[in-house]
């Protein structure tokens, strides 16, 4: 792993690519030209003044070093300024683009509903098959300009949080029913367990729905041939923690590390055969974050994963329970 990291540090041609900036212009590389310049002008600023006994020598040659060293600080400077600025720019692109593609999204599948439900009859078999396809594509475009636009919110500070009354127990109920098809095409049974009394919390109704349904689709998704998903509900102190546990493919130790991170899905054996963009834990994390919890996960390749994730109880239930 250190050996790993340390080479990476020296890959000065990947750090260029993935900054987008020449070589000469990467940070590590800045920094060893600095380093060679510092240890040159000690030496240099040694033997001159050992050979010249002039202190103006020496304070030239000194001032010479503090130039050049002010010099690399800017490069560096204007190095991650720049890439700062692409990367806000790219930002507000994927926001601007998303933006522009939800309406033409949403009139399409809407269209298309309106095909399906009013002109059907006229229809023959193949081209019903055909508008469900596109109906299921326009689905999933709608799902992905969604978490993009999700993303480029959480990059930008800007993701709002409405404050809504949620009773826990009751929305994974209604999730656990609605993701039912879904578990019966994976061959996966879908258990539910609660502790006793109201789960009731104070965060976005809609975002948090959105975490569960990640959570639970994921745990169907990588559970392999068949399996068996789990969802715990339990009272923590002031908190409530769920646990989605499924029995699947599990997520590689070496991969582990980067589970969360904006765009990344780890090489199990069937990320190939399903479909994904690596957003969905990305968002789920933040939004838990934002609203006060946290996300953390355990995982075994080919035996299984456990996501947690705990929120706070809302402040009326905590009175009571302390009454
Ligand atoms: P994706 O759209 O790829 O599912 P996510 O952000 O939801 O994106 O998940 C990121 C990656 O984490 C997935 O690609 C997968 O490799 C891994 N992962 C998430 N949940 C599970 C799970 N329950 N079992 C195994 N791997 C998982």
């Amino acid at each position: 792993m250190l050996k790993q990291r340390i080479l990476n540090e020296f890959n000065f041609k990947k750090q260029a690519e993935e900054l987008g900036v020449s070589v000469w212009q990467t940070p590590s590389f800045l920094f060893i030209v600095m380093g060679v310049v510092i240890v040159a002008a000690i030496f240099g600023v040694y033997v001159a003044s050992k050979h010249y006994n002039s202190p103006e020598i020496v304070i030239i040659s000194e001032s010479s070093v503090v130039a050049l060293l002010f010099t690399i600080g800017n490069f560096i400077i204007s190095t991650v300024e720049s890439v700062a600025k692409a990367n806000k720019m790219k930002t507000e692109f994927v926001s601007i683009a998303s933006h522009q593609l939800k309406t033409p999204i949403s009139e399409m599948r809407w269209e298309m509903e309106l095909l399906k439900s009013k002109y059907s009859s006229g229809l023959s078999e193949k081209q019903l098959e055909i508008i469900n396809e596109v109906a299921h594509s326009g689905e999933k475009m709608g799902r992905l300009v969604n978490d993009l636009l999700d993303t480029a919110r959480i990059d930008q500070g800007s993701l709002a949080l409405a404050k809504d009354n949620i009773n826990l127990r009751d929305m994974i109920d209604e999730l656990v029913q609605s993701q039912k098809a879904l578990a019966n095409a994976s061959n996966v049974e879908l258990v539910v367990s609660f502790d006793e009394g109201d789960f009731n919390i104070v965060a976005d109704k809609r975002r948090i729905s959105v975490v569960l349904d990640n959570l639970i689709s994921n745990a169907i998704k990588y559970i392999g041939k068949s399996g068996m998903v789990e969802i715990i509900l339990e009272r923590k102190d002031d908190l409530v923690q769920v646990c989605i546990r499924d029995n699947g493919v599990g997520i590689p130790r070496s991969e582990q590390a980067r589970i969360g991170e904006k765009f990344f899905r780890s090489n199990n054996p069937i990320k190939n055969k399903t479909d994904g963009t690596g957003l969905g834990l990305y968002i789920a994390k933040n939004i838990v974050e934002q609203s006060g919890g946290s996300l953390w996960f355990k995982s075994i390749e080919n035996v299984g994963s456990e996501f947690y994730f705990t929120l706070p109880i809302s402040k009326k239930v905590k009175k009571l329970l302390h009454c």
